[in-house]
């Protein structure tokens, strides 16, 4: 049968994407939702057709443990809250999806790891661009070296606004970069199939001050790969950017739109990618509940996310240092 799925925190996302998802899923299905508020969890029920005892506030969630129906919850709050559900979580005996970025240190990421390992549960993390063909045929061009071997990267990721938790240093753990730079980073990792040695950085020129107060409003920074690799990437919360382009010995690909829910369009030196669209989020959670069921380890898992959140930390570091921040 198909496994169920408990939705942390009723935002933007559960709402307009994995919700829906969860209508199309072939392996699991929403079995239960965590809200601190009454009408949402009202709604939810009503629209989902949820029993009444699949509805948990932030207060009552432990007591997940009990309801045999869920068998994965799915964190989906603010980036300095993962990692106490996701513990949380593991404790009432589930396995877990955390999304992106895993947590806001790479310590919290160790917990959430310990935790899963400690209960037995398998942990992922919400990277719905593995399952993306454009982005898959990315992966084998570039770790395939189906144009010889990769040169040179450019990743682009930024929104035109950003508002609420997104701007709080304390929830978000970051600007932009936290937000949706970690895109850049995972896309250069799983072009290659390499990890960044070190990388520079610099933040970008604070138009806002007031708005982006302890957080980057724009970053730009470089990633040095093994065998000389680099990878020039940027991100902002005041600037829409959505692009990915490898260029390779005897060949390039580019992926503009790379990173959005739809709408994603390639090219390579060859011509047009020709791909169908997917529902991302459909074929993730599918993946994972698949991964649950059979016992094998899910591609985007604990360790995954924790390296990015490693990246993401010296690339900090070199910011705020100005220095070359080397990558163990
Ligand atoms: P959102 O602001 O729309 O929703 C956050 C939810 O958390 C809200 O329902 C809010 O009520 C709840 N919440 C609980 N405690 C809170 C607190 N102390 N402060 C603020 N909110 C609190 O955010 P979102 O866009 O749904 O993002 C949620 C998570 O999902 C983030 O980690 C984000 O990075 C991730 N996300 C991933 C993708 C993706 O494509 N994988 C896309 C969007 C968001």
């Amino acid at each position: 049968g198909k496994l169920g799925i408990a939705l942390v925190g009723l935002g933007s996302y559960s709402e307009g994407q994995l919700a829906p998802a969860l209508q199309q899923t072939k392996h699991c299905y929403l079995a239960g939702i965590v809200t601190g508020s009454s009408d949402k969890a009202a709604q939810w029920k009503t629209k989902y057709n949820l029993p009444a005892n699949a509805c948990y506030t932030y207060e009552t969630f432990d007591r997940i443990k009990e309801d045999s129906n869920v068998d994965i919850v799915y964190v989906v709050l603010p980036n300095a809250l993962h990692a106490e559900y996701v513990v949380r979580a593991a404790q009432a005996g589930k396995h877990v999806i955390c999304e992106k970025p895993m947590a806001v240190t790479v310590e919290e990421c160790d917990r959430m790891i310990a935790a899963c390992k400690e209960a037995g549960k398998m942990l992922s993390v919400g990277y719905r661009l593995h399952f993306e063909p454009h982005n898959k045929e990315a992966m084998r061009i570039g770790q395939q070296k189906v144009f010889g071997d990769v040169k040179w990267i450019e990743a682009e990721h930024g929104l035109s606004e950003a508002t609420g938790w997104r701007l709080k240093k304390a929830l978000a753990g970051g600007g932009p970069l936290m937000d949706v730079g970690i895109y850049c980073v995972q896309a250069a990792r799983y072009l290659t199939g390499l990890e960044p040695v070190a990388v520079t950085a610099q933040e970008g020129f604070k138009h806002h001050p007031e708005k982006f107060n302890g957080i980057e409003e724009s970053i730009t920074w470089q990633m040095e790969m093994p065998d000389g690799i680099v990878a020039k990437c940027t991100s902002s919360y005041s600037e829409k950017q959505n692009r990915l382009l490898v260029e390779a010995e005897r060949g390039w690909l580019e992926l503009s739109p790379a990173y959005s829910y739809a709408g994603i369009e390639g090219r390579t030196a060859e011509g047009k990618m020709d791909f169908a669209q997917v529902n991302q989020q459909a074929l993730q959670m599918d993946d994972f509940a698949l991964c649950v069921k059979e016992g094998k380890p899910s591609p985007v898992s604990g360790e995954e996310g924790r390296q990015d959140v490693k990246i993401l930390q010296a690339i900090y570091r070199a910011m705020h240092t100005g220095e070359r921040a080397v990558i163990e």
